[in-house]
């Protein structure tokens, strides 16, 4: 297959090309490396069936040859980044899934769009399913990024009810693993890098609010698994092992052997409550299901990290994310 992975500089991103490279698949990745780095594909860029292009998504985007799969992952994802870059974020999801809608219409290919458990907002249901049609905020400070991709998810069954396009949907819920920015502002990359440090662990509110949180090689199979189906989902991925910010932040202290203690910190503006996806349907209509425990996937990321302040990155790419193009 030949597939365009939008966003494939990314930490998500980066995994995805890798593994549909490795299983044989050619790959056009596009970044505009606002938060995506350029290092995260350096490896890949040898590959002759790799190609990259430095490219906005927000921008109308045509390549020659077959295309056969469409992967929208481009978007900030995380909540500093997204409330940094607000008009960017809700340019990705809007005119950024149409171009890339488009694309994928244009070759015939199969399109699958990144949603995210922040479609369900800060749910009043729990565990969350595919039915539930959330809680958010339409003018609060994440809303850039749920209903930019609220409305990705409505542009693309559009696609589907109006052209029949071949479109899937998948709801990532929190995703970890080597690669992540370090200061990305997400729980799992800033308790790692600050227990490295020999600093506290900075909890938000009282640590009760509760993520699931899935490997990265996990989230990658099921994400490969949307692109082979024909099924439109939307489906949850995600790892329904629920945990306490709290638990995170003392099971993350105990793998780096930290002893520097928590810091309580106030909670942000319409912080979710509790998250943890129901993967029911993944699983029937993907045969997916996560295998990677809690324990070992952040020690791997652990030792990811670890390796990172061994040998330092150049400082541009340890900081912030820049300003999108
Ligand atoms: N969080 C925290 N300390 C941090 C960063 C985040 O306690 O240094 C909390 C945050 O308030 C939220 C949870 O961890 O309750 C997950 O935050 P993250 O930004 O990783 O993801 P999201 O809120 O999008 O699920």
């Amino acid at each position: 297959m030949r597939v365009v992975v939008s966003g494939g500089s990314g930490f998500l991103g980066s995994h995805l090309c890798e593994a549909l490279l490795s299983r044989g698949d050619s790959v056009c990745c596009l970044d505009n490396h606002s938060s995506g780095r350029p290092v995260n594909i350096a490896h890949l860029r040898h590959d002759a069936r790799f190609a990259f292009e430095a490219w906005d998504v927000t921008e109308r985007f045509s390549v020659s040859g077959d295309v056969d799969a469409v992967v929208h992952l481009a978007s900030p994802a995380s909540p500093v980044d997204y409330q940094r870059f607000p008009l960017e974020t809700l340019a990705a999801g809007s005119k950024g899934t149409e171009n890339m809608l488009r694309l994928a219409e244009r070759h015939s290919a199969r399109f699958v769009l990144a949603s995210t458990s922040e479609v369900y907002g800060d749910p009043e249901v729990h565990p969350q399913d595919e039915e539930y049609w959330g809680h958010v905020n339409p003018i609060g400070p994440r809303s850039v990024y749920d209903e930019a991709k609220r409305f990705a998810e409505a542009v693309t069954m559009a696609y589907r009810r109006s052209l029949a396009a071949d479109v899937g949907i998948v709801r990532i819920f929190n995703t970890y693993g080597p690669r992540m920015r370090s200061y990305d502002g997400r729980v799992v990359s800033s308790f790692i890098r600050q227990a490295l440090r020999g600093e506290p662990l900075t909890v938000f509110g009282d640590g009760s609010q509760t993520r699931s949180f899935c490997y990265v090689d996990d989230m990658v199979r099921g994400l490969i698994a949307m692109i082979d189906s024909d099924r439109p989902g939307p489906f949850n991925l995600g790892n329904p092992n629920e945990r306490t910010v709290r638990e995170l932040a003392e099971l993350i202290a105990v793998i780096t052997g930290s002893h520097c203690g928590l810091r309580f910190l106030p909670l942000p503006v319409d912080d979710p409550v509790r998250r943890r996806p129901v993967v029911a349907r993944a699983r029937e209509a993907l045969g997916w299901q996560p295998r990677v425990s809690l324990e070992e996937g952040l020690r791997n990321t652990v030792d990811w990290f670890a390796a990172q302040s061994r040998t330092p990155l150049r400082p541009s790419h340890q900081s912030p994310v820049g300003r999108p193009s």
